[in-house]
């Protein structure tokens, strides 16, 4: 079978693997679709920190099942797959936080994911399509990220929340968002995703920071009051940084984006305002369940978020062209 191997920075190569052998506990998918976030743009550049190579990316992933006894699956059944792998014994695990699990091992990131024609997949990691379309599967991991950092927040009515970045963790989180009965706004500086951002969510109020003072229009569009939940979802330290001073008092930040730097936030400031900091990672099972739910119901239609597609056969010559697209990039999608 067929595998993609990230070699080193900037080098992808076609590697011809066995055949996935049976392991038990486990079942065999064919990979249908592998989304591409900034996490694979990063491993294939070289700048995403403590990856090693040679590794197969791939975490967002659509597939049909082939063989193995995972109850509830037969053959050419459509999948989703969980791509974290958890100790089942830690802290974090016990809790039922397997999304942090001390222990993790992503899918992708630090083992081999699923950029390759057949995968050996543990079977509480598959998840069953609930009739969704391939696409429609392979975009609920992201989506998962965005639902669980929304339900990290504890959001209550009267909450005004803004969302920093309207990338596709931005996006993931605002499709989520729409469903509350709150004041929504979403601060940008790009101009295409800002474009973006208005025809999918047309209820938001959007703010192109590049052009205005964010601390004037956040404060006009809460009465004063400041938004009561800060979603980063940029990954960039100064962004973060700055955007402290955006939350009201007895508000809570949340970090989903992620950067290397360590934060700096004013004590007196911070304090004042008993404000709650929080990061939120990756997604449990029951997240998963809740996306496909709300893409069933049509409550999240996110199919748009998909900007640019390639085949498995093209990835090596295509790949490298998404550098090129600029911040026109939201999701890129492989299929086999
Ligand atoms: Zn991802
Ligand atoms: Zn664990």
């Amino acid at each position: 079978m067929k595998t993609i191997l990230c070699l080193q920075p900037n080098q992808f190569a076609f590697e011809e693997r066995a055949y996935p052998s049976s392991i038990a506990g486990n079942s065999i998918i064919a990979i249908k679709r592998i989304g591409i976030c900034g996490t694979d743009l990063h491993a294939y550049k070289g700048n995403q920190p403590f990856f090693s190579y040679p590794r197969v990316l791939g975490h967002e992933l659509a597939a049909e099942f082939v063989e193995g006894h995972a109850p509830g699956f037969s053959k050419g059944d459509l999948l989703t797959v969980l791509p974290y792998k958890s100790c089942g014994t830690c802290f974090a695990c016990m809790r039922g936080k397997t999304n942090c699990c001390a222990s993790l091992s992503v899918l992708g990131v630090h083992e081999d994911g699923g950029m390759s024609e057949y995968l050996s997949i543990p079977n509480q990691l598959l998840i069953s399509s609930g009739g969704l379309t391939l696409d429609q599967l392979a975009l609920v991991e992201p989506l998962a990220i965005g639902a669980h950092a929304v339900s990290r927040a504890m959001i209550q009515e009267g909450d005004s929340v803004v969302v920093i970045g309207a990338g596709p963790i931005g996006f993931g989180l605002l499709h989520f968002l729409k469903l509350l009965d709150i004041k929504l706004m979403v601060v940008e500086t790009n101009e295409f995703r800002l474009n973006f951002c208005k025809k999918e969510f047309p209820t938001v109020e959007c703010i192109d920071a590049s052009k205005n003072d964010v601390i004037d229009c956040l404060k006009d569009l809460t009465k004063g009051n400041m938004p009561s939940i800060v979603f980063d979802a940029t990954g960039n330290l100064t962004a973060i940084n700055e955007s402290f001073q955006y939350l009201s008092h007895a508000g809570t930040y949340v970090l989903v984006g992620l950067q290397q730097g360590a934060l700096s936030v004013l004590h007196p400031e911070f304090h004042k305002r008993e404000a709650t900091l929080m990061s939120s990672r990756n997604a449990t099972h029951s997240d998963f369940h809740f996306v496909i739910q709300a893409i069933q119901e049509k409550k999240v239609q996110a199919e748009n978020m998909i900007t640019h597609r390639m085949h498995f056969n093209d990835v090596i010559n295509e790949f490298p062209r998404l550098y090129t697209t600029g911040n026109a990039l939201m999701k890129a999608m492989i299929s086999l």
